[in-house]
């Protein structure tokens, strides 16, 4: 059979370049889509290679009709998901799907360990010596149970069902010896192949891993714990690349890890953090400084708050998660063109962690069909605040919160903020003055140049729309 050797290796070598092409294009809003689409027809192909060389000679653990109904009902799953999951749940479903990924490389990994009971030795992985191959059974199971648990943990956090973020006295310790614990696993399993206690032990030790690694993180931070669960997704799947000896995943599962490291990186650099800080310090587990304390502010009206733009130069939309909730990109859109058309320069201010995902705010707006021209990232816009005669900030609030600078030690201490605050006005559209993500009250509201406007961020920008139109 060693022609369909040589064409499944062409057909792999024809999806990584897809993966690799389609990386690249990734790398602009403009031509995101296209990269998406080719990922996908490169997925497509090393799939159907895979099916073709599991039919062919080198057979497999289980035969194809069992593999073609799982393909259908978890196709099936996973298209109603997409298909019903809303805009704001998509974080969520982002989680979900990474630890899932996570999962199916430890049970890959876990049957090969099983198998490996009766025919220690002949692993799947062409060339791997019996060491590697359990050193590769190990490193997939670890990083995979370890994706798996976290991410579900982080899906709670995500959704707010997990609210509280522990970080127990020793809890550092405890991971350290869980990791020990692994890698003892995996060096006896070299030693007593397919030991079902110390696979037992493995998977257990792996699994409270990921639990203790993300249940101290939380607020501002989860920027962070959730590209990084992304990245050791790709890295589980790389790993089981090696245990079953298949190059297709090794390379899609190695780009997975290397783009979540460097997404990693990026949110680590944008919340001004190092990573171990995160992991380690555990910022978020300081809790809300939300102090319950009863202020009270005066909501505006829109048709008041509309004088504001009457004879503004310089206008700086704020989006935030708030806009998600409420679906006000398209009313977002047209009041930036109202206003444009009014004689303002009107630019949108993007925060790095803005929403619930990465990216999430451009994806918001270009749906909208906000020119890129117009969406500016923190950096590049933070110093035109203080130039600048309305903030427009809807549905934001960590992002925007000056705690960041005043309260160092707070959850939200030294994470760069949007400066809203130099703003000459600055308007906030939300429903209350309850605080954001990270559970930090806001000063911002309470400062006499702000204007609250309380209500859903799609009714009350309709109706300061409106009140624009009537100047
Ligand atoms: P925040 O979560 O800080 O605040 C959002 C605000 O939106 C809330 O205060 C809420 O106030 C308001 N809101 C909710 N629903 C509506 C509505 N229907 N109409 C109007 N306003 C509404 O948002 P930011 O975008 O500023 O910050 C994102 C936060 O999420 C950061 O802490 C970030 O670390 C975290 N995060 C980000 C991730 C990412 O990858 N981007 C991932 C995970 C977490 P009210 O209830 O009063 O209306």
């Amino acid at each position: 059979m060693g022609w369909l050797s040589y064409s499944s290796d062409l057909g792999y070598l024809v999806a990584a370049a897809l993966f690799i092409v389609g990386l690249k294009y990734l790398g602009s809003p403009r031509t995101a889509p296209r990269g998406n689409q080719l990922g996908a027809i490169g997925m497509l192909i090393a799939v159907v290679v895979t099916l073709l060389r599991m039919s062919g000679a080198e057979g497999g653990l289980i035969g194809l009709p069992l593999i073609l109904i799982g393909l259908v009902v978890g196709g099936a799953i996973g298209a109603f998901m997409a298909k019903k999951v809303e805009m704001t749940g998509m974080p969520e479903m982002v989680g979900l799907f990474n630890g899932f990924g996570g999962g199916a490389s430890a049970l890959v990994a876990l049957a090969e360990i099983v198998r490996a009971r009766d025919a220690f030795g002949a692993g799947r992985a062409e060339g791997l010596g019996p060491t590697v191959f359990v050193l590769a059974i190990g490193a997939s199971s670890l990083i995979g149970w370890v994706t798996l648990t976290g991410s579900l943990v982080a899906v709670l956090k995500l959704n707010g069902t997990m609210r509280k973020n522990i970080f127990l006295p020793g809890q550092n310790l405890l991971k350290a010896v869980l990791l020990l614990a692994c890698i003892a696993c995996t060096v006896g399993l070299i030693y007593t192949p397919g030991n079902l206690l110390l696979i037992t032990a493995l998977v257990l030790a792996a699994a409270m891993l990921g639990v203790l690694f993300v249940i101290p993180i939380g607020g501002a931070d989860m920027p962070v714990v959730v590209s990084f669960l992304n990245s050791l997704s790709g890295c589980a799947a790389s790993a089981t690349g090696f245990v079953v000896g298949n190059n297709a995943l090794i390379i899609s599962g190695a780009l997975v890890g290397a783009a979540g490291l460097i997404l990693t990186g990026i949110m680590c650099k944008a919340m001004n953090r190092k990573f171990a800080d995160v992991v380690f310090k555990a910022y978020g587990a300081t809790g809300s400084t939300d102090t319950g304390e009863k202020r009270t502010v005066q909501g505006y009206e829109a048709e008041e708050a509309a004088l504001a733009f009457d004879g503004a130069r310089t206008v700086i939309i704020v989006p935030g998660y708030g806009m998600a909730v409420s679906q006000a990109q398209h009313v977002v859109r047209e009041l930036a063109d109202e206003l444009e058309r009014r004689g303002s320069e009107v630019r949108f201010a993007i925060h790095p962690v803005a929403g619930r995902m990465p990216g999430h705010m451009n994806v918001l707006l270009a749906e909208a069909n906000v020119p890129y021209e117009q969406l500016f990232e923190l950096d590049d816009i933070n110093s035109s605040f203080s130039e600048c005669d309305v903030a427009l900030v809807v549905g934001a609030n960590d992002t925007v919160n000056p705690a960041a600078h005043t309260d160092p030690d707070g959850p939200l201490g030294g994470m760069p903020v949007l400066d809203v605050e130099k703003a000459r006005t600055v308007m906030i559209v939300k429903r209350s003055l309850s605080p954001g993500y990270a559970g930090v009250d806001n000063d911002l509201f309470y400062r006499p140049s702000t204007m609250m406007l309380f209500g859903d961020g799609k009714k009350k920008l309709t109706d300061l729309l409106g009140a624009v139109k009537e100047l």
